[in-house]
């Protein structure tokens, strides 16, 4: 075992605190990262306030990690000690099945082994998150990031950028399409930098004219603040496909009203109640409603060699562990431009 030290939610209702704990001794598949960045994602709010349901306390979340191997099992041969690696949303699944077998491990039958907030797959042990200096994963759920990337930037890509990546490939976005983004967040801008740079027509919808000239400057073609009942009427059937990635009540029937002939709005943001959405605007023209969670292992790496290749990294504030809770804060009031990355040697 080995001493980490991190931050944790120690219940739903308290601050984060400085958190000790042991990371498992290294198996012969495992690698050791000595993290260098950790992201702050939406979802580590949802999850240590409760917001999605009942959570593991205590928890240390985190799921956005970039650092550098520090030690290798005896069977690992993909990476070597220094080399700089990533690791996402989950840290295991079952490998067996079909969802599994084919890349997709985020959709495993069974369920994926969260990188937090759940037990592994020995049905004991916690799984810790990012938020620490140390963390130790099979070296099937590590992947490889490009040196070539200013590494503040990169921890992000491992959620907020694969889960915006992975839609945009599976809808085909590129030269020719118009893409939209609902909200300019943290998913939402590495949504706005992928749609540009695969050539599409790209268009922000915000709920504030804040972020307009930053909108521009990353890539889009159009930006709407707050669209009126104007907008959706003269802008109907223009879009091919819709990225939702707000997690407040929106509606639905209107963004939907924009897709032209089998377009696709695709749910990405994950409130805590259901949307309602009239048959009428789907079947009328043939449009199609979706969900889209995160990206496989293959697809992450995918993603980060697409990064390389057009030098995409997110926009950052780079914050001390003790600003943690004030980075919580203003990540849900949308005050963040536009993802908050803990410096993990700080820990
Ligand atoms: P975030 O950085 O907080 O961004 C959310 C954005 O929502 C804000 O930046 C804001 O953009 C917009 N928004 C619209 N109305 C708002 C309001 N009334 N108050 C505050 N913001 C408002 O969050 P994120 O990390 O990008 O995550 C977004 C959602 O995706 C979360 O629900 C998260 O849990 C979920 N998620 C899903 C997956 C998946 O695999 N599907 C993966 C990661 C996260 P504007 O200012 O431009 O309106
Ligand atoms: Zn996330
Ligand atoms: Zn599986």
């Amino acid at each position: 075992m080995t001493s980490a030290r991190g931050f944790a939610v120690l219940s739903p209702k308290e601050q984060l605190v400085p958190f000790t704990f042991e990371r498992r001794q290294l198996r012969a598949g495992d690698v050791e990262i000595s993290i260098s960045h950790a992201g702050i994602c939406h979802s580590d709010i949802h999850q240590g306030r409760e917001e999605w349901g009942q959570a593991l306390f205590p928890m240390v979340p985190g799921h956005e990690i970039v650092g550098r191997v520090k030690s290798i099992g005896s069977e690992v041969s993909s990476f070597a000690v220094g080399d700089l690696v990533g690791v996402g949303v989950f840290i295991d699944s079952c490998r067996n099945c079909d969802n599994c077998k084919a890349g997709l491990q985020q959709y495993c039958f069974e369920g994926m082994t969260g990188t937090y907030n759940t037990l592994e797959r020995d049905g004991k042990s916690v799984a810790y998150g990012g938020y620490s200096n140390l963390i130790v994963v099979d070296q099937n759920y590590v992947v490889r990031v490009p040196e070539t990337l200013e590494i503040s930037g990169v921890a992000p890509l491992m959620c907020a950028g694969i889960t915006l990546y992975s839609p945009l490939r599976h809808w085909q976005a590129g030269p020719g399409k118009r893409v939209g983004i609902i909200g300019l967040g943290g998913l939402g801008h590495m949504g706005l930098k992928f749609a540009h740079a695969m050539g599409a027509h790209v268009t922000v919808f915000s709920h504030s004219e804040k972020k307009r000239g930053d909108a521009q400057a990353m890539g889009a073609d159009d930006f709407i603040a707050n669209p009126s009942n104007e907008y959706f009427k003269k802008n109907g059937n223009t879009f091919d496909l819709i990225l939702n990635t707000v997690s407040v009540d929106l509606k639905l029937e209107s963004y939907l009203s924009l897709l032209r002939l089998d377009g696709t709005l695709v749910l990405i943001g994950l409130p805590g109640k259901p949307y309602e959405v009239p048959a009428g605007v789907l079947l009328g023209k043939r449009r199609r409603l979706a969900g889209s969670m995160i990206g496989g292992i293959p697809e992450l790496q995918e993603m980060l060699d697409f990064c390389g290749k057009h030098q995409i990294t997110s926009d950052v504030e780079v914050i001390d562990p003790e600003y943690i809770n004030t980075a919580w804060e203003r990540t849900v009031a949308s005050d963040v431009k536009y993802r908050f990355v803990i410096d993990a040697a700080k820990f």
